[in-house]
């Protein structure tokens, strides 16, 4: 079973979401759990969480079809301790928000050396990050997204990835998200068929498909290889459709939340129409 969706307005409050996600047939969700532009928000209310819980349950969205996003200030690998401390502190508060909503992963972007440390340095930290908001909270996997790369952002390699991972204590609780957008802009080919066996050939080898727990399906406005993260609406940038046919069809994807990040929201309806019946 395919989970098609897009990241969604939760805008009015989180218990938006899943009925926005309805509105255009979806069966996957992603959204913030919080302005995604302030370090902190108020705790969520019970009666909030109450109607999340209630509008997931009657819209048809089980937590494995929902991959909430936290938010872009965050850098878990941040070369200055302050700012990382700020980070780490932000982020647990994050997946306490997930846990509170009966959420079981979020996705993070895992974060940005800054030119200041070395990759490998700014990797380790990200794996501490991820330890220490395991131990602050249950139930909710911490889940590292692939980058385009751009400025010194960490992640764009699946060896990026793999490393974070191995640092990882409890590696029931961490898994990867990958955006095809920024695979493209990383360098890895997903234009055809054989491109896409060998990217995910590549990604089983040094990460592992077990470790996936969601995808970002995005064209890209960029060639291969330009490190720029700009998304494209499917089909219509640099990747093209075959990839996500390719997606759509093979099993390899089938039980996650497989969303959209694509620019034009007014084409979100015909996307999900498109990748479901590529599905069948
Ligand atoms: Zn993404
Ligand atoms: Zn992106």
């Amino acid at each position: 079973m395919k989970y098609f969706g897009a990241h969604v307005s939760a805008a009015g409050g989180v218990e938006n979401a899943p009925l926005n996600a309805r509105a255009i047939g979806a069966t996957a969700l992603a959204l913030f759990t919080k302005n995604q532009r302030q370090w902190y928000a108020p705790a969520l209310s019970d009666e909030s969480i109450a109607a999340f819980g209630k509008n997931c349950r009657e819209c048809g969205y089980p937590a494995p079809t929902i991959l909430p996003h936290d938010s872009y200030l965050i850098n878990l690998g941040h070369p200055d301790r302050e700012a990382l401390d700020k980070s780490r502190s932000s982020f647990v508060a994050e997946m306490q928000r997930c846990q509170a909503l009966g959420l079981d992963r979020l996705n993070f972007h895992p974060g940005s050396h800054l030119k200041q440390i070395a990759v490998e340095e700014c990797l380790d930290r990200v794996a501490e990050s991820i330890n220490i908001a395991l131990a602050e909270s249950s139930g909710v996997t911490a889940v590292i997204e692939n980058t385009a790369g751009q400025g010194s952002n960490v992640g764009f390699d699946f060896a990026h990835l793999a490393r974070i991972i191995a640092g990882v204590k409890d590696k029931s609780r961490v898994g990867v998200c990958i955006d095809t957008c920024h695979a493209f802009a990383a360098g890895y080919d997903l234009r055809t068929v054989e491109a896409c066996d060998k990217t995910f050939d590549e990604f089983d080898r040094i990460v592992g498909f077990a470790y996936l727990r969601g995808m970002h399906l995005n064209d890209a406005t960029k060639p291969l290889g330009s490190r720029v993260d700009r998304h494209q609406p499917l089909g219509a940038g640099e990747i093209g459709e075959t990839c996500f046919r390719y997606i759509a069809a093979d099993p390899r994807f089938d039980g996650l939340p497989l969303i959209l990040e694509t620019p034009d929201e007014a084409r979100w309806p015909e996307e999900i129409a498109l990748l479901q019946a590529w599905a069948r």
